[in-house]
Parts: C-alpha cells; structure tokens; sequence
C-alpha cells in the first residue's frame, strides 16, 4: 500500500527523483512526521479547519460519525471497517483516506512521466513508512525497474528481518539507512523497536559491499549531545562508512497528529536548527567522512 507520490524531490539521493511512500512502519518514533504512514492499514485524517458541516460523511458511514456539539465531527476509528469507503465522500476535503493499493504497472506509469527528467543520475526513491517491510510487492517492482535501467535509493530504518534486506539487494543502488542510536535501552524507549536488529542488518550490508549512506535524525531529549552522536558516529567510522547525513528535528508532522485524534510526544519541543548539528558534521569530518546537514 502506498500513502504518497512526490516528484521532482532533490533531497533524497543524486539528482532529481520520484519519490514513493510505503504505509506500514514496524517503529513508532516518537517524533515521526509521517504518522499518517506508520499504520499498514488505511487511515483517516480530518481537518477540522477545512470541514464545513456538510454531513457527507455521516451519510456513508452514520454509526462511527457523529456531528459535535457547535462545529465539527467525533470519528470513532476503531469502528470503521472500510475506511476506503470514505474517500472522497467529503466534498470540502475536511475528510481524507491515506493509502491506496497500487500495482506494479500503476507505479511503472506513474514512474515513466518522471523518467525525463532524472537524467544521468536521478531515479526512484523508496521511502515510508518502511519500504522493506514490503519485500513481496517490491521484488517485481524493482525488476520492473532494473529492466528499465532506472537507478533506486531506499530510505530505511534497516528494522526488518535480514531475509526482507537480502530479498532485495541486487536491486538497490543507494540504502539510505537510519542509525537513530546506538544504545539499546534509548533506542526501545523512544522508538519501540531493537538497535541491534539494526547495526546487525547494517554490519551485513557493509560487508556485502552495498552502498549505504548514514542518516542520523538529530532528536532533542534523545540522541542530540555531543557525546551520544561522537558515540554515533565512531560506531558508522568504525564500520568503514564513507558518508553521513544529519537531519535535525522538526515539527512538520505535527499538525497530522491533530488531524489523526493521537497525543504528539514531541508537541515541548523546538524544531533544532541546522547551526545546532554543524558540530556534529565538524566531528564527523575530522574522521574523514563526508557529511551534508538538514533534510
Ligand atoms: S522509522 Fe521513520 S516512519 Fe517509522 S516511525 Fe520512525 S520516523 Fe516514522
């Protein structure tokens, strides 16, 4: 299932590339932006600024949404078994569906109105979500691509099984891999997940000879110190990792929360400022390593 298409995006590998989001994430990062995209089934996001009580809703799905007292509507999720069913059904677009299922022929064409312009070094972009969490959809789309000689970059987390990674190596040009941190106790408290499944799948990678480029998320009240990212980056040296990106913290996502009815843990804190990771880079750098600073 896909949550996203953006073109044109020069942020995310060389050149210009298309990049796809894949719903489904196995961590749940306490600051993620993308929330809309962490669930594996549909969801539903409302905009209560755009709504304007036009009931459309209500008519397609009466028992799980209800009209609230003044302006506005209560959606009781959990009793929506189709959330499809509700997507277009708003008129003023207050009511949104996130995340359709997609053959691989639909990316194929959407992929081909791009493929002018990526040139000698632009592509496709895997990104979520986690993409590998996906491997039986992505083995057909990246032969697909293969054939088609069109380069691909994967943004991951690297938290899947290493059968998901090997299932599709041959495949990928560039892994974008998150290390978010290297403590165990950190990593579980802040992203629910295991720091371990991910410096393994990061050791074999390295020793098979793919190329990873390591992109470090800089979180207050988690990783951003200068002694947990030395620590960070001594680790990415240590395995002979030639480049590294810092991506400071910002709160883009924030209003998803909103529109998704969930707390944003991270709603205290301040989006940290691309001068603030400059230190980081510096000490990165004297290491020999290549790095690039915000997103
Ligand atoms: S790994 Fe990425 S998509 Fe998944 S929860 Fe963390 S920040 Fe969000």
């Amino acid at each position: 299932m896909i949550f996203n298409i953006q073109r044109f995006s020069t942020h995310d590998g060389d050149g210009i590339r298309t990049l796809i989001f894949f719903k489904g994430c196995p961590l749940h990062c306490q600051w993620c932006s993308n929330p809309e995209g962490i669930s594996y089934d549909h969801t539903i996001l409302y905009d209560k600024r755009l709504c304007r009580d036009l009931g459309e809703c209500m008519k397609t799905e009466s028992r799980a949404i209800r009209r609230i007292n003044g302006h506005g509507i209560r959606i009781e999720r959990g009793q929506i078994a189709h959330p499809e069913i509700l997507r277009d059904v708003c008129p003023s677009r207050a009511l949104t569906v996130v995340g359709e299922e997609k053959s691989v022929e639909d990316l194929l064409q959407e992929i081909e109105k791009d493929r002018p312009f990526y040139r000698d070094n632009g592509g496709v972009t895997l990104s979520g979500g986690e993409p590998l969490s996906q491997t039986a959809f992505l083995v057909p789309f990246l032969r697909a691509l293969k054939e088609r000689k069109i380069p691909v970059n994967v943004e991951t987390s690297l938290h899947v099984k290493w059968e998901n990674i090997a299932a599709v190596v041959e495949g990928i040009n560039t892994f974008l891999a998150d290390l978010k941190h290297t403590d165990t106790k950190k990593f579980r408290a802040f992203t629910g997940g295991n720091a371990r499944m991910v410096t393994d799948n990061l050791k074999k990678l390295v020793a098979g000879g793919a190329r990873v480029i390591i992109r470090v998320p800089v979180i207050p009240g988690f990783n951003h110190t200068q002694k947990e990212m030395n620590h960070i980056i001594d680790y990415v040296d240590s395995l002979g990792i030639k480049e590294m990106h810092f991506l400071p913290y910002h709160t883009l996502g924030m209003e998803k929360y909103r529109m998704m009815n969930i707390p944003y843990p991270y709603e205290p804190y301040k989006p940290v400022r691309d001068e603030e990771v400059y230190p980081y880079a510096e000490y990165a750098q004297k290491k020999g390593l290549r790095t690039k600073t915000g997103g």
